[in-house]
């Protein structure tokens, strides 16, 4: 019979239409209906209201893509160019132009350095009163440059100094922030996707902040390849200013104390030959045998947290996920599985030479060469063995 239709409750939305097992029922709109509806396809689907709309229209005024350069007394730190690497990748996939931020005192030759790793721009805020990293100068000056330039890509080192700064300008400019990526691209929208290790490393998470600018990232040490440098490549020199008075910062830098240790303090990060122990070392005396392989390299030990655990290392020689990230030229894992954990640290380094008795651990998957054996006559005889081939 004729179907009897609810006029006060029906939205037209045709799903009685779809759901009709025997085809009987059709849709019929009045003109007025029909250009409602041809409105809101050519929308995509989806319903812009005014909001949305304002929300695009500001989002749309970001562009460019930005590196803040971190130095101390001048001197750049490494993750700087590493992140201008990558971000001349994302400019470039953007169309857009990459740009280096720089704040400091006496700073300007690191714009040229800068231009030499692929930045197309650079950013330069030059006063006294930005000689020493303090909080609120830098949140002030990159508060100030991200309002008045509009970046639509924000990338810092997750260094102490990267990972204070981020945090505060983050939270300022009302926009999310990815710590500690291990990966960026860029997606079919032109949004920044920010990969990073999830759920204590069990799973990588891509991140997204489609819907706030700038979208801010920062990435650790050695996570990223350092880029070749073009000697003598130039760039655009934009000058700048923030005037931030000295009685307005909390803050004073009183003295500045090297950190002491000499040869004592190891750079695992920063090493090119890395020797690593893990709990297959058994005891706090077999890492001498591994000391031993690495001065035959003229390399460090490191290792696995299980070790740093045990007290059998300090724990800045941890290497993975909540220690060091590194990327040597070679990593000898010695008695150590390959936790993922471990691995997001160690595995981009060149070569890697894993030793363990066990043939399926899961340490094998990334070596380069893989030993299986016991390490306590392995180690021994490949320290011999280089001490052989060095005469
Ligand atoms: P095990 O997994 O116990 O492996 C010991 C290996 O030694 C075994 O494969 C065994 O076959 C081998 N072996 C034993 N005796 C010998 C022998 N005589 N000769 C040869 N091989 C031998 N781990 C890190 O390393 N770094 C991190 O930063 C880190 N962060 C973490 C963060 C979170 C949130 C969590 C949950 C864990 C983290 N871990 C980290 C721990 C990680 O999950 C592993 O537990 C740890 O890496 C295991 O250390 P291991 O390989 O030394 O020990």
């Amino acid at each position: 019979g004729e179907p009897i239709i609810a006029a006060d409750k029906c939205i037209g939305c045709v799903k009685c239409v779809k759901a009709c097992p025997a085809g009987a029922l059709e849709m019929f709109y009045t003109p007025e209906e029909l250009a409602i509806i041809a409105s809101f396809e050519k929308h995509g689907g989806e319903e812009a209201d005014d909001e949305e709309l304002e929300r695009r229209r500001r989002i749309s005024a970001y562009k460019g893509v930005w590196v803040f350069i971190e130095q101390n007394d001048g001197e750049a730190a490494k993750v700087s160019w590493e992140l201008t690497g990558v971000g001349r990748e994302l400019a470039d996939k953007l169309g857009v132009p990459l740009s280096a931020v720089i704040i400091g005192s006496g700073i300007q030759p690191l714009a040229d350095l800068a231009f030499s790793y692929g930045a197309d721009q650079a950013y330069l805020i030059n006063d006294p009163v930005f000689r020493q990293y303090r909080t609120e100068p830098f949140l002030e000056a990159m508060c100030y440059l991200i309002g008045k330039h509009k970046p639509e890509v924000v990338l810092m080192g997750a260094t102490g100094m990267g990972r204070d700064l981020a945090g505060a300008v983050a939270t300022r400019v009302k926009t999310g922030l990815t710590a500690d990526c291990t990966g960026l691209g860029i997606d079919e929208k032109g949004n920044l996707m920010q990969t990073r290790p999830a759920f204590g490393g069990n799973i990588m998470a891509t991140i997204m902040c489609d819907r706030f600018r700038p979208q801010m990232a920062t990435v650790r040490p050695h996570v990223m390849p350092m880029p070749a440098q073009r000697a003598g490549a130039t760039g655009i020199l934009i000058k700048e200013s923030c005037p931030v008075s000295e009685a307005s910062i909390f803050t004073r830098v009183l003295e500045v104390i090297t950190e002491k240790g000499g040869k004592e303090k190891v750079d695992v990060a920063g090493a090119e030959f890395i020797v690593s122990g893990g709990r297959g070392l058994m005891a706090k005396e077999n890492f001498a045998m591994l000391e031993e392989l690495a001065d035959e390299l003229g390399g460090v030990v490191g290792g696995s947290r299980s070790a740093v655990d045990a007290g059998w290392l300090p724990q800045d020689r941890q290497v993975g996920q909540t220690g060091k990230t590194v990327r040597p030229k070679i990593y000898i894992a010695c008695g150590i599985s390959g936790a993922i954990q471990h691995l997001v640290g160690m595995q981009d380094s060149d070569v890697i030479i894993a030793i363990n008795r066990d043939a399926e651990a899961p340490i094998f998957e990334v070596a380069t060469f893989g030993i299986v054996g016991d390490l306590f006559e392995v180690i021994p005889a490949l320290t011999a063995g280089i001490r052989n081939v060095k005469g």
